[in-house]
């Protein structure tokens, strides 16, 4: 038996027991006559005592263990002098009499506390020492917790998970998708799922009724800000339900974990926005409401006054900051090139300073008159001590970019707080959405969500405007800014998704070869049925306070999508190469 305890069990209840405990040498301290050393496992950390006096040997040998060594110690609890209040177990130590050292260990390349001096590239290139961290370490604990309670959750609720295949067919809507040579079929390839989208709807034709699954997807994305490769999904499909069933199910899980997880009492009702609303008012799809410095419209107050930039737009666009009139012209400026920068967009910024004592002092005070600034301010729901900021452009374009700053200035004034959650149910998505390049329609959602039966006149009609007017029966679960979950009520009917493919210029027989398929399971009795997928990592992440999902996964891969403890992808060698039939162009490296 290599232990009786574990490090993170022993308390003064214990004082008189022999017990043996085996772990990793975090530190040693040598004080004089006594050799002290921290003994880390999973579950904490126990001090263990070496006295020269009573037992130089071993308390020599104890002098010579370095940083990670395995090492297994009996020996008796006794009452710690000076007590440890911070930790556990710091009220007890063992009083060492037997030790072996289990296995020795190279200077690892970073300290393992909780404060590491390891960068973050050291720290994934070694990340199983990493996660012996506390910080990684338990993100992983709490990890296993929220899965363990959604599936108890999901299934005491009849929900069946049922796995299905990682290696499917290619079917390039969406994002790109990574592809896996057959050896068997040459010259043919797999795919990995971007998402079990059609397995779980064909899981409903089936008659499984509730069907989840805690599942890896893939996406070959060009690697945004805190984006995996694989990621993990929370998916979820119901027969038999309309919208707000799935909501109803799922703000009930949602609040659950909020409340195991973190002990967060989540308002009864999670608040419904309309996309439009969410545009109009934040600029963005996944508004932040922990605050308010919402969006407002200005066009009809600002054009006609012969400022050229401003008539010749579509949209005009402001926000209120708060508290910030006081902005020096250092301030002014900086902001300004901020909004310039390309993930911005912004052409220039206009502001206005609402000064304490009613005044106001704009950049555009050539073409106004002090009475009509103050009636912009005024329409941009500024009050006395704020600073306007006026964007313009395209409208949907315009709002993004506003929707930015307001996130950009939230952060700046502290408005953002990690620890305050403002859920919100984004509803009424449009069905399509224009794209000019190609001059055709794209699904917002995916080629599978319904539009909502209200609007299937327009759906039917050929004319554009009707087409962008159709709304989708589809709904995001968004908290503080990020969309952590999203689904649809899908499309049942074989001549509807028929009439899906022909918006989306996708013909007949294409839409054959990609989704034969499910559109031949559909003639066989499909019942109506919806669903919705949450992103695992991103609500382990947003639960932990923190916004980057990297710390939330064991083995992530870097930005460029490598693993840089495998150093992966590789190539591989002539021998698989030809066995596969494959021929790489790729330049040598
Ligand atoms: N499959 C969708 C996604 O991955 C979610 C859903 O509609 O259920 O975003």
């Amino acid at each position: 038996m290599y232990r009786t305890n574990t490090c993170g069990e022993l308390r003064l209840a214990n004082v008189g027991q022999t017990v043996t405990l085996a772990g990793w040498v975090q530190r040693s301290r040598d004080l004089g006559g006594m050799t002290f050393i921290d003994l880390r496992d999973r579950y904490g950390i126990t001090q263990l005592a070496f006295n020269m006096e009573t037992n130089a040997p071993l308390c020599e040998q104890a002098r010579k263990l370095g940083r990670e060594y395995v090492i297994q110690v009996t020996g008796k609890v006794i009452e710690r002098s000076s007590k440890n209040t911070k930790i556990p177990t710091g009220e007890i130590e063992i009083e060492v009499t037997e030790m072996t050292i289990l296995n020795e260990a190279k200077v690892p390349p970073f300290t393992i506390e909780d404060q590491s001096d390891g960068g973050d590239d050291l720290r994934m290139k070694y990340r199983y020492l990493d996660i012996r961290r506390n910080p990684v370490k338990n993100n992983l604990i709490m990890r296993h917790k929220m899965a363990m309670l959604v599936r108890n959750y999901l299934s005491d609720r009849d929900f069946l998970e049922i796995e299905t295949p990682m290696l499917i067919k290619s079917t390039p809507e969406g994002a790109r998708d990574f592809v896996v040579p057959s050896r068997m079929n040459p010259g043919e390839f797999y795919a990995l799922p971007q998402s079990p989208q059609q397995y779980k709807q064909l899981l409903m034709v089936a008659g499984m009724d509730r069907y989840f699954q805690i599942v890896r997807c893939f996406r070959d994305e060009d690697l945004r800000a805190d984006r995996q490769p694989e990621f993990t999904q929370i998916d979820c499909e119901m027969s038999f339900v309309e919208q707000e069933d799935v909501l109803d199910l799922f703000e009930g899980m949602m609040r659950h974990l909020f409340k195991e997880v973190i002990g967060v009492e989540i308002a009864p009702k999670i608040p419904r926005m309309s996309w439009y609303d969410a545009m109009d008012n934040y600029g963005s799809d996944k508004p932040d409401i922990r605050y308010g410095m919402k969006i407002h419209e200005i066009t009809s107050l600002v054009q006609g006054h012969g400022f050229s930039v401003f008539d010749g737009v579509e949209y005009v666009g402001a926000i209120a900051v708060p508290g910030c009139a006081g902005y020096t012209r250092k301030q002014t400026d900086e902001l300004t090139e901020w909004v310039k920068r390309p993930q911005v967009g912004a052409k220039g910024l206009v502001y206005i300073k609402v000064n304490e004592d009613g005044s106001v002092k704009s950049s555009v005070d050539k073409f106004y008159t002090p009475e009509e600034v103050q009636a912009i301010a005024a329409a941009a729901g500024a009050e006395k001590g704020d600073l306007v900021l006026v964007l313009c452009g395209a409208k949907r374009k315009a709002q993004t970019m506003l929707g930015v700053l307001r996130i950009e200035m939230g952060n700046r004034l502290g408005l953002r707080n990690p620890k305050e959650y403002a859920p919100l149910w984004v509803v009424d998505f449009p069905l399509l959405e224009w794209d000019d390049e190609t001059q055709r329609f794209y699904a917002m959602h995916q080629p599978f969500t319904a539009p909502k039966p209200e609007h299937l006149d327009w759906f039917y009609s050929n004319k554009k405007e009707d087409l962008e007017r159709v709304c989708a029966n589809a709904y995001d679960f968004v908290l503080n800014g990020v969309e952590l979950g999203g689904g649809s009520i899908r499309i049942h009917e074989a001549d509807v998704q028929q009439r899906m493919f022909e918006v989306l210029g996708i013909s007949k027989e294409d839409a054959d070869y990609k989704f034969g398929f499910i559109i031949n399971a559909f003639k066989f009795g499909a019942p109506p049925h919806g669903g919705l997928a949450f992103g695992f990592d991103r609500v382990c992440a947003l639960f932990g306070g923190q916004e980057t999902i990297r710390d939330y996964i064991a083995f992530p891969k870097n930005n460029m999508g490598r693993d840089v403890m495998l150093d992966a992808p590789s190539r591989i060698d002539d021998v698989q190469m030809d066995e596969l039939f494959l021929r790489s162009t790729a330049p040598a490296k």
